[in-house]
């Protein structure tokens, strides 16, 4: 019998991370969220956060479990950057292989960056086509549930 509430899923290794079936390097834990340190780190002090229910992505994770993610982001990212003190940070969250997702569990990476860190997030400001950010901004506006 779990005691998950029937949030988590066997076959995901972000659920076994929080059911303690696969070691992390954890740095936060509360009722539903768990934050752990990326093993793969883009620099030192990479961390992840996630909630304690299985969701594959951004679009299937309930209002619910996004707010208090979101809280343990901030909480967390507080402290990598007093222990690490980076230049700056980034907040990275993937859904799908087109935006390179590897791991089908909802998570929010937190990422010390430097200038010149050589990380590949980085792009340079290319003012659009007006018309066309307008059109679309339109079409999303009415999409919004
Ligand atoms: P993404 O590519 O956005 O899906 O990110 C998945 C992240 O999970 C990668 O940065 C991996 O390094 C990280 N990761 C995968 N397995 C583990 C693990 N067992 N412990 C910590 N981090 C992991
Ligand atoms: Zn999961």
């Amino acid at each position: 019998m779990s005691d998950d509430g029937g949030h988590l899923v066997e076959d995901c290794i972000f659920c076994k991370i929080i059911r303690g079936e696969i070691p992390s390097f954890k740095v936060f834990e509360d009722d539903q969220t768990f934050a752990f340190m990326d093993i793969n780190p883009i620099n030192p002090g990479h961390a992840l956060v996630i909630p304690k229910f299985h969701a594959e992505n951004l679009y299937a994770t309930p209002d619910e479990w996004f707010g208090p993610t979101m809280a343990t982001v901030r909480r967390v990212a507080t402290a990598v950057d007093k222990v690490v003190q980076p230049e700056g940070m980034n907040l990275l969250q993937a859904n799908g292989p087109g935006a390179k997702q590897s791991v089908f569990h909802l998570h929010m990476h937190i990422i010390p960056r430097s200038a010149d860190d050589g990380a590949t997030m980085n792009w340079e400001l290319v003012p659009g086509d007006m018309d066309a950010i307008g059109a679309l901004a339109e079409e999303i506006a009415a999409a919004v549930e």
